[in-house]
């Protein structure tokens, strides 16, 4: 034990890794930590053993990432999501340990398929969509470019539903994914903390106690008792913690309830902590205004930087050096309040004056935005916040009296500019603004892509930027090429191996070399032949799970993600009505066979998404069953989009759709999948597309439709959807179709409002845009018909995307965010 309680372990010798000795060490976590011979074992009991001998290895590389003191390491990184969208595991830390290979032909020895096995692991949706995958991204590039980190969230016990779909409706089914328990977590009951809500505010007794010291008496209080998940980087070199927190009641309060013989009473308080952290919200682009909700945002921010700090004063002795020691990453403003909770730890706890409160906390935070959609924007309102969270009310008054003095000061602000700068939004019921407090409590703010960081300086955050015009900065996304290229499209990482080498495995960016192989007609046949077996590969899943008949030799076009309006499947399923009309009326025409596959979720309560999810199921119908356009044209509607579904579908794609309304896609990840997948693109100038546009080359890739500053402009000029429509004969016949219930003769009025929308207002310009997309659509079918020519530019995407890696957006973010070296 050295003085601050750490031992200093033995570093544990490295293991050998070969497929008998790693048959052997299966063989015996089957049988002395699941109790089973290998004759009697099931394969979930194969699938747990196997994943207790990945994860010893796994922990060899923790103890060792974990044993560098902290004086050694510096700043830490601690990533603060309410969403990690994780997937699955098993194939994941195999690979990154290098032991994939060896494991197949181990479990092969012993007669197991590891595919068969792979496809029993539960399927981690602690997230809903883009937002929640970006952060397991980047866990797995913290741990990959060395940056020591610990991610924070909430251990759902219900995560993402699944997706039934039943008579062509979304249905939601409750996923448990915890059913058959978790072996890749370490439940540590000793770092447990208290969580207090609602109750009163006292000032702070004694004769030292500052102005703005308080004691807040909570009236509720839970537990909060974390679950480490070790993740393991490239090469195993370093393994850093995912640490998610549970809800649990306060054992001795349940105790007295139960000796009062209030059995009831006892069991509602049990309930209502274990409740907090039973459902994530599915919601997507859109503020959840539920009490339950901002519940959760607190006890996982108050968890994370009670758990922060407490590490800090045991190392380091002084909270006032905790800007130098760690730097909090606030994943959208669902943590936000973690602001004002470091506030009142300083101020109440440690009784630091104000200013240097302020001062800590600044230095501490950062935070991203992911969303300029004003509904999406979060703000609570000021009753139920201060109900909740007294003492945190107080502050937030308290910063915003000093900001607001700030402002003034500058004398550059009219009245109605203070107002949005202003913590609370005094525009009808009193609000407060969650985007505009993790501003002011952070030293950066960043976008996602360079559209989205440059349209955040002149909307939400236009006159918080006027205000400190060096906050805002830029960090475009980006997704792990080893999940996302090596692990989900083997066959293609090794044909990239043979013919530029190992160095893309750890240099992304390396990637380039593949260029010099565009031309290759021999290189070309193979990539072909990749791409062609991914297909065979997808279409055989669809046969069993939809029991869909789907040509691999087709044109496989997909639009995989959350279901909204501004994402615009819609536009694509409108474009699918009229392109099945012209086939029906130009059956001379050499069409191109194409395939369109769809898939996402619709949050439960959005009317419209789950229209949609409806009409491309009607429109399937029809079209599927019409011997007119029999092997030319197919419509698919792919149930529970999810990691698991989208590391066989990107693979197998020849066009990925990124068609949302310009100015709205913050920055788009599927995107990036498909590109570096060999999938070309179709899509707007929105989010990360128009980066991808410049990186890969603008013949490399289809852009349509109005760019950001072209739909606000249209916007302001009045835009007349129905004069659009009026002046577009295929939009006008595909419109009235869906409206008069060509696809719904069971119900021909179920789609009329959804068309009305469009010829009254369309919010998302689906008319205005429709032409430009149509006519990008056949200059897909013309490139199709140069399979040469398709495949060059397929291969350039390939070559190109290196950029795109979160371990780029990473080594950004180390550098100019949280300055550390790795
Ligand atoms: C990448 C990913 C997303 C994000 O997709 P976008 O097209 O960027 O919206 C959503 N869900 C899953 C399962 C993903 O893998």
């Amino acid at each position: 034990m050295n003085l601050k309680g750490q031992t200093k372990l033995p570093i544990p010798a490295p293991r050998q890794v070969d497929p008998e000795v790693l048959a052997h060490e299966i063989v015996e976590r089957l049988t002395y930590r699941i109790g089973k011979n290998a004759a009697a074992a099931k394969p979930h009991d194969w699938l747990h053993a196997v994943i207790l001998a990945i994860r010893d290895r796994v922990i060899d590389a923790w103890i060792i990432s974990t044993q560098k003191t902290y004086e050694e390491e510096g700043r830490r990184v601690y990533y603060l999501s309410l969403e990690f969208l994780i997937g699955r595991l098993m194939r994941d830390a195999a690979s990154n340990m290098e032991m994939l290979d060896d494991m197949q032909a181990a479990l092969a020895s012993l007669g197991v398929d590891i595919d068969i096995i792979a496809a029993l692991e539960p399927d981690a949706a602690l997230g809903n969509g883009g937002l929640g995958r970006l952060a397991a991204c980047f866990m797995e590039s913290m741990a990959t470019v060395d940056v020591p980190a610990y991610g924070y969230g909430i251990r759902y016990v219900n995560g993402m539903f699944r997706q039934e779909i039943s008579d062509g409706w979304q249905v939601e089914l409750p996923e448990n994914w915890l059913a058959h328990g978790n072996p890749w977590e370490f439940e540590r009951r000793e770092a447990s903390y208290e969580i207090g809500f609602g109750g009163r505010v006292d000032p702070a007794e004694g004769e030292d106690a500052g102005p703005h010291q308080m004691r807040w008496r909570p009236a509720e209080r839970v537990i909060a008792t974390p679950y480490d998940t070790p993740i393991a980087g490239w090469r195993g070199k370093r393994v850093n913690t995912l640490r998610l927190w549970e809800a649990q009641p306060i054992d001795p309060i349940l105790l007295d309830k139960f000796n009062a013989g209030d059995h009831l009473g006892a069991l509602a308080e049990s309930n209502r902590a274990e409740s907090l952290t039973r459902v994530l919200y599915p919601a997507d682009s859109s503020a959840a205004g539920q009490e339950l909700r901002l519940r959760q945002e607190y006890f996982f921010s108050s968890a994370s930087l009670q758990d922060i700090v407490r590490r800090h004063i045991q190392y380091f002795g002084s909270i006032l050096t905790l800007p130098d020691k760690a730097a909090i990453q606030l994943n959208d403003t669902h943590p936000a309040v973690a602001v004002a909770e470091l506030m009142r730890i300083l101020l109440d706890d440690h009784g630091v004056d104000f200013a240097e409160a302020w001062d800590i906390t600044r230095r501490t935070f950062s935070y991203t935005n992911h969303t300029l959609l004003p509904e999406a924007l979060e703000s609570w309102p000021v009753p139920l916040f201060e109900r909740l969270l007294p003492r945190h009310m107080q502050i937030v008054y308290a910063i915003n009296s000093k900001l607001l003095g700030e402002a003034r000061k500058s004398g550059q602000f009219t009245d109605s500019a203070i107002g949005a700068i202003s913590l609370i939004d005094e525009g009808g019921d009193r609000r407060v603004r969650m985007g505009n407090l993790a501003f002011a409590g952070s030293h950066s703010v960043n976008g996602v892509s360079a559209l989205h960081t440059d349209l955040m300086k002149v909307t939400v955050f236009a006159d918080l930027h006027k205000l400190y015009p060096t906050r805002i900065n830029n960090k475009t996304n980006g997704v792990t090429f080893r999940r996302w290229l090596m692990q989900c499209n083997p066959g293609l990482t090794g044909l990239i191996r043979e013919a530029i080498g190992d160095r893309f495995l750890d240099d992304p960016e390396a990637l380039r070399d593949l260029d010099a192989f565009a031309d290759d007609s021999g290189f070309q046949e193979k990539f072909v032949a990749v791409k062609r077996a991914n297909k065979a590969a997808l279409s055989d899943l669809l046969r069993k799970r939809v029991n869909a008949r789907i040509d691999p030799a087709a044109l496989f076009d997909i639009q995989i993600k959350r279901i909204h309006e501004y994402k615009r499947q819609l536009l694509n399923i409108v474009e699918a009505v009229s392109l099945y009309d012209q086939i029906r009326s130009h059956p001379e025409k050499d069409w191109v066979p194409r395939v369109k596959l769809f898939g996402g979720k619709a949050a439960s309560s959005y009317h419209n998404a789950k229209l949609i999810i409806k009409l491309a199921g009607d429109v399937a119908r029809a079209v599927n069953h019409d011997p007119a356009v029999q092997g030319l044209l197919k419509l698919q509607f792919v149930p529970n989009y999810n990691v698991s579904m989208a590391e066989v579908m990107i693979p197998a794609a020849d066009l990925s759709e990124q068609i949302s309304t310009a100015g709205m896609e913050a920055s788009g990840t599927g995107n990036m999948k498909f590109a570096v997948n060999g999938a070309l693109t179709i899509g707007t100038l929105d989010g990360a597309n128009v980066e991808m546009r410049d990186h890969v080359g603008e013949d490399n890739i289809v852009i349509f439709g109005l760019t950001a500053q072209e739909v606000n402009d249209r916007r302001a000029q009045g835009y007349v959807p129905r004069e659009v429509i009026g002046q577009s004969r295929e939009l006008g016949q595909a419109l009235d179709a869906i409206a008069s219930g060509v696809f719904s003769p069971d119900d021909p009025d179920r789609y009329k409002g959804l068309v009305q929308g469009i010829y009254d207002h369309d919010w998302f310009m689906v008319a205005a845009d429709f032409d430009s997309y149509s006519a990008a659509q056949r200059q897909v079918d013309a490139l199709w018909l140069d399979q040469p020519l398709w495949a060059k530019k397929a291969i350039h995407n390939v070559a190109r995307m290196g950029w795109f890696s979160s371990d780029r957006t990473i080594r950004e973010y180390a550098a100019d965010i949280w300055k550390i070296t790795p």
